[in-house]
């Protein structure tokens, strides 16, 4: 197969001093050879890091110190020729660097290009493959060795698991009806294939339930924060960005329509985001009203919901307050250094429990109080990512809910007393669609599965 090469900063996720830029495919070793004054990159041994210089064609200025790795195929991680830059120089030198690689007939890589050759070739499964990009995504430590998990299998080992006693129950039922003169075969009953059924069922929803978080933990807690003009949302945005570091994470080729900005509170990413323009609203209520401010914010995860201590209550935070009704939030009550002016049984009252959160923003009290709280909301105190097996990918969500329906189908026709071999119909769909999270073919002949798997005492 002819592949044309490709490339793309790779940046660490995180404050790294260092950025990278990799190029994977049959150029990859020529192309930063010629470009490289140092060793001779076509000579060097495979999985070597060589020192030296790059050199921009076009001006012969030296372009950035570099270190250069050189990994050879098969033993990479898209089994192509791989080349990695590591340049010190920050970005701007990273992207010339970039510059001078993409004049030499190499191309940019599209987002998890990298990842899908990977596949393609081979190395990963496609579950695998999908928890790459995750992690590509990934803006928090937790979120990554959520991926990371994934990465390692434990996703596919786990459908595998399911889909083997899926099997096994298919298999038993087909070969009751193929060879019913096999009398030591012990005959399917309706309900050992209900008690089978059940328990992967209830396997399917763990999984489910734990994707919410993990998608969350993947995409960010999408936050936003609201109140009226002057109570300190502009401050708040900004403690929370200088306290906890926004989290960057650049790929390239990524295109975001809307401003956001990544924040990591006590392991929760907060993703503060600025879709139609509800990141920092001073009068949402007031242009489009409740009811449609309602609608916009029930978009978020968290709210954080600025009050004025040093005011009296208005309408306009009384409205917001319906607006906010039932729908995850926290009460900041700011500029706790004035004089109070505040009502704070009317605001517990309308707080309906939902934690009320003292702030001074400006002499910066109150802060620990407010994270913790938003961290509560999130992980109740006991989730522990690493604990947990994620699936917080779409698609393996879908096909997963899908699984769930086809065996509900089947537990269904269970119930109204149907014949096993209808019944497998649905339960052999489960066991498809859960190949489908790891890429398994659907089309592979169940039957040879089946009789590889189920040996009639030969
Ligand atoms: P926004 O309009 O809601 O975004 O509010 P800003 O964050 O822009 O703040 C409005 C004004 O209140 C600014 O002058 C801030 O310096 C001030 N401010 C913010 N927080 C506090 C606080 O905790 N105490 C006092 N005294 N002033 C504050
Ligand atoms: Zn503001």
């Amino acid at each position: 197969m002819e592949t044309d090469t490709i490339t793309a900063i790779s940046t660490p996720i995180g404050e790294g001093a260092i950025a990278i830029v990799r190029l994977s495919g049959p150029k990859a070793i020529p192309v930063t050879a010629g470009l490289f004054q140092g060793k001779n990159l076509l000579d060097v041994d495979t999985h070597t890091i060589h020192y030296g210089k790059i050199i921009d064609p076009a001006t012969n200025d030296v372009a950035e110190e570099v270190m250069v790795s050189v990994m050879r195929a098969p033993k990479t991680f898209t089994r192509e020729d791989i080349v990695e830059i590591n340049c010190h120089g920050g970005m701007v030198a990273v992207n010339r660097v970039l510059e001078i690689v993409l004049g030499e007939g190499v191309r940019i890589a599209e987002p998890g290009e990298f990842t899908k050759r990977a596949f393609l070739h081979g190395r990963i499964d496609l579950s695998q493959a999908e928890a790459v990009m995750d992690l590509i995504r990934s803006k928090t430590d937790k979120a990554m060795s959520v991926a990371l998990k994934q990465m390692d299998g434990r996703l596919s080992e786990l459908i595998g698991q399911l889909r083997q006693e899926l099997l096994e129950t298919v298999a038993h039922v087909e070969v009751n009806i193929d060879y019913p003169e096999y009398d030591d075969v012990e005959e399917m009953s309706n309900e050992m294939m209900r008690s089978k059924s059940k328990e992967v069922h209830a396997e399917i929803e763990e999984l489910l339930q734990v994707a919410k978080q993990g998608k969350i933990l993947r995409e960010g807690l999408g936050t936003a924060i609201i109140g009226r003009p002057n109570v300190g949302k502009s401050s708040l945005m900004n403690t929370l960005v200088q306290e906890n570091k926004a989290i960057v994470t650049e790929v390239p080729g990524t295109t975001r329509d809307t401003i956001e900005e990544y924040v990591n509170v006590r392991g929760v990413p907060l993703r503060l985001v600025d879709t139609a323009g509800i990141r920092e609203t001073e009068d949402i209520v007031e242009k489009i009203g409740v009811e449609r401010s309602r609608k916009v914010l029930k978009e978020s995860d968290l709210i954080l919901f600025v009050l004025n201590y040093n005011e009296e209550l208005t309408i306009e935070d009384e409205k917001l307050f319906e607006a906010v009704q039932g729908l995850d939030y926290i009460v900041i009550i700011n500029k706790s250094d004035l004089e109070p002016k505040l009502d704070m049984n009317k605001v517990n009252e309308l707080a309906e429990g939902k934690p009320v959160i003292s702030t001074s923003l400006i002499k910066e009290e109150g802060v620990d109080e407010m994270e913790s709280a938003i961290a509560k909301t999130f992980f109740a105190g006991e989730l522990d990512a690493g604990d947990l097996t994620y699936v917080s990918n779409i698609r393996h969500i879908q096909l997963l809910k899908q699984a769930k329906q086809a065996l509900e189908d089947a537990m269904g026709s269970l119930d109204m007393n149907m014949p096993l071999d209808i019944v497998q119909i649905d339960v052999t769909r489960t066991w498809e669609f859960l190949g489908e999270i790891i890429g398994d073919t659907a089309s592979d002949s169940l039957i040879d599965q089946l009789f590889s798997q189920f040996c009639l005492g030969k």
